[in-house]
């Protein structure tokens, strides 16, 4: 390739395609159908061929088959179908096992200065890398690096620093639950709690909520629960786009009578008609109606809404006393009732209603909704958790629930639905910058070292400390860190900041490019790949989002010879920094993982006859408290708690933005151009207005913009964007990530969580000065 000026990588590529105006079509009126079969197969095909491809779809969340790498939907207990995938799973798992590499002929041809300038697509479609490579410090390329010097070099930074605190270790949601358990232990065997993962910038916020009121942390619900519910809340969440199978089980409660209501800043196509793609009978008809009711907030205007419907029940048993609450949960279970319904009533309705952007009369049918159901489930996903008040959204969605006794029984519960295959695995794996005392007392008795009791940075401050250069070394197991945080700018100088950077991947992206003065990248195997150890072929365990543990072992040849296991990179690099001082047999650990599982046994509860349990068809709930109303909150009850109304007060010209996926992308993973559930098509730089803002702030729509964020005096902005004029309520705009991460404030995060806050960024747009 030829020279460019240029030689400093990008951090976004802008390349002419990506600045290209995108078509605007009509939306699909009906998610799934046979266009979402087409979609799958076409994809599926083209990556991995007709054969290949179909053989590999049939073992798709199949028992002991292969784990979709995509979101951590559930798969149903009993039986399953030959097609338990969804278009999206599909994408996900032919974009792992395409056919396509890229090999060290590729770095060579390439710099990383021009490979940025391509698109994150790009990248992406490039293939599955087959070799360790690395960036030495001043070179332009990577070059190929046996494992050996690879982990020797690594050791070396590592065993350099100051302290061990100087080194970041994130996670993804994909490692696997051995993978994540022998990575905790290295980290803490080298001595920091520095484990920052996806979850902080995810569901956080849930998680800190639900324990701070329930004292546990994760979903109530199983599948099963959908199956009894009478009716259903999806709360900030776009399930056809990012948990498509969940469309499934809302049908089949729609189909037997059970109430929806999906509340959203934008309405979606998955939420308002579905068809079953395995239907075929239906293809060519409307589909079936999934929402019975949509309220349409303002972004942010979720703790305003869950107000105005708490108000309502509360109104409705002064009505009818003691009809509506279950007065017998509130006072066996539950404390704050008394403090949290005063508050309630002091709350007016002209700022309830000004702030939800809801109407009352729809408040009260959301409320009468409520109040005849007598079995409630409340889901919801990022809608709600990045936010400055992400945990009191959570929080507000527990208050609901309780105030008619909505937890501890069949069909009833909270739903946090995850987005990522194993990310509530790796949690309770120990992948946490703030373990818990007791078990990190298990860890160091069975493995005879005394681990790290300080707390460790999450996501947000990692970043900080590398951009302070207090934190020197980044490694990465798994994901794409700088296109998943927030500040994509300020991040890029973080990690240029460090001596070293590593990432554990199977394909390329972005964050291979904004580098450390040395970078490493390390390929890994996929889901998809045959895991070969010494004692024979290995699988290993996921937990989806209903604490299902399961087994699953890939059946594809590895994409290169030379790709490793996430087990056998962690314990590579284990015996690189330690050589034989820690006391631990990283050898044994990784030749049959069924040793990994044993110590996860003794470490983490809930975790007994773990070999015997992962190999069983479908594996096995984890314990859950909070269906048998046991709340572990120090005083054995269930907190009402109080929340102010959050304020954005914003200037004339401000919105409130959001950030979302379109539906071709998982995550940082762009796999096309189209969102043909919001009508976007060959584009993805776009900012949705309302009509009314666009026409009142001198705007057009089609027009090229610039957007500009407001955090505490500092304005970031993000070039090139064109408005859409859509379906979205005033002073509130949405915008697709990565591309406008760059707008949100690293220092802007969740109150407690420290989720960072995605979709509470304070924007105001102004014509572009360039036409491009
Ligand atoms: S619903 Fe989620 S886990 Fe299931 S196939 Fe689709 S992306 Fe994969």
């Amino acid at each position: 390739m030829s020279d460019t000026k240029d030689n400093l990588p990008r951090v976004q590529a802008q390349s002419p395609e990506e600045l290209a105006p995108p078509d605007v079509k009509p939306i699909s009126k009906v998610a799934g159908g046979m266009r979402a079969v087409l979609t799958a197969a076409k994809y599926t095909f083209q990556e991995m061929g007709p054969v290949r491809g179909t053989r590999t779809l049939l073992l798709l969340n199949q028992k002991q088959g292969i784990d979709c790498p995509g979101c951590a939907w559930p798969e149903p207990d009993g039986e399953r179908s030959h097609f338990e995938f969804c278009e999206e799973g599909a994408k996900h798992v032919a974009d792992e096992a395409t056919t396509k590499r890229v090999t060290p002929e590729f770095f060579r041809k390439w710099s990383v200065a021009e490979l940025s300038r391509q698109s994150d697509q790009w990248l992406n479609q490039q293939g599955r890398i087959t070799h360790p490579m690395i960036l030495r410090s001043g070179a332009d390329h990577y070059e190929v690096i046996d494992w050996p010097d690879a982990f020797a070099l690594i050791a070396r930074e590592l065993n350099s620093l100051a302290s061990p605190d100087e080194a970041i270790f994130y996670t993804s949601g994909r490692t696997s639950n051995e993978a994540a358990f022998l990575y905790q232990l290295f980290v803490r065997r080298y001595g920091t709690n520095n484990l920052p993962d996806c979850s902080n910038m995810c569901h956080e916020s849930s998680g800190t909520g639900m324990k701070e009121s329930l004292g546990f942390g994760k979903g109530t619900v199983t599948l099963a629960d959908f199956d009894l519910a009478d009716a259903i809340f999806v709360i900030g969440q776009n399930p056809g786009t990012n948990h498509p199978r969940m469309l499934t089980s809302l049908l089949s409660a729609k189909r037997r009578g059970c109430k929806i209501v999906h509340v959203n800043p934008l309405p979606e196509t998955g939420l308002d008609r579905f068809k079953h793609p395995q239907e075929f009978w239906t293809w060519l008809g409307k589909g079936t109606k999934l929402a019975d009711l949509f309220l349409q907030v303002r972004v942010n205007g979720d703790v305003a809404l869950l107000k105005g419907i708490m108000k309502e029940v509360l109104d409705a048993e002064e009505r009818r006393p003691g009809q509506i609450l279950d007065q017998e949960f509130i006072d066996r279970h539950t404390t704050g009732f008394a403090e949290f319904a005063g508050a309630l009533r002091h709350t007016h309705w002209g700022e309830i209603l000004d702030q939800s952007g809801v109407t009352k009369v729809k408040i009260e049918d959301a409320a009468r909704l409520f109040i005849e159901s007598e079995r409630v489930i409340f889901c919801w996903a990022m809608g709600l958790t990045q936010h400055k008040n992400g945990v009191a959204n959570i929080q507000e969605i527990v208050n609901l629930s309780m105030l008619r006794g909505q937890l501890g029984k069949p069909g009833a519960g909270l739903c946090p639905v995850r987005g990522h295959s194993n990310v509530q695995g790796d949690r309770t794996m120990g992948i946490w910058e703030q373990p818990a005392a007791d078990f990190l007392d298990k860890l160091g008795q069975e493995f005879g070292f005394e681990p790290p009791r300080a707390h460790g940075l999450d996501t947000v401050h990692a970043i900080q400390a590398m951009h302070g250069e207090k934190a020197k070394v980044f490694v990465a197991l798994g994901g794409n860190f700088l296109s998943a945080t927030p500040d994509t700018e300020y991040t890029a100088a973080a990690l240029r900041r460090c001596r070293l950077t590593v990432h554990v991947s199977t394909k390329f992206n972005r964050a291979h490019l904004i580098t450390g003065r040395q970078a490493l990248i390390l390929p890994c195997l996929g889901r998809t790949e045959i895991d070969l150890q010494q004692s024979g072929p290995q699988f290993v365990t996921t937990e989806n989002s209903m604490a299902v543990v399961e087994g699953w072992e890939g059946r594809l040849q590895p994409a290169s010879p030379e790709l490793l296991s996430e087990p056998g990179i962690v314990v590579g690099l284990a015996k690189a920094v330690f050589g034989n001082k820690s006391g631990v047999d990283w050898d044994g650990l990784v030749a049959n993982y069924d040793r990994i599982r044993e110590h996860i046994e003794n470490v983490v509860p809930g975790f007994d006859d773990y070999n015997q349990r992962a190999r069983q068809p479908g594996g096995f709930y984890l314990p859950n408290p909070i269906r048998q109303l046991e709340f572990n909150t120090g005083d054995g009850r269930a907190h009402f708690t109080v929340h102010d109304l959050p304020r954005h007060d914003l200037d004339p010209g401000q919105f409130l933005m959001m950030t979302m996926r379109s539906h071709d992308q998982f995550n940082t993973t762009i796999y096309g151009l189209d969102d043909r559930y919001r009508g976007i098509h060959n584009g993805r730089r776009v900012v949705f207005l309302n009509a009314d803002d666009i026409r009142l702030n001198g705007l057009q729509d089609g027009q090229l913009v610039d957007i500009i964020s407001h955090f505490e005096g500092e304005e970031r902005i993000a070039r090139h964007f064109r408005i859409v004029s859509y379906n979205i309520p005033r002073r509130s705009a949405a915008t697709y990530f990565p591309e406008t991460n760059v707008l949100v404030p690293v220092r802007n995060f969740a109150d407690k969580s420290h989720t960072p806050a995605s979709k509470s960024v304070v924007i105001s747009i102004r014509a572009s000065e360039v036409e491009v």
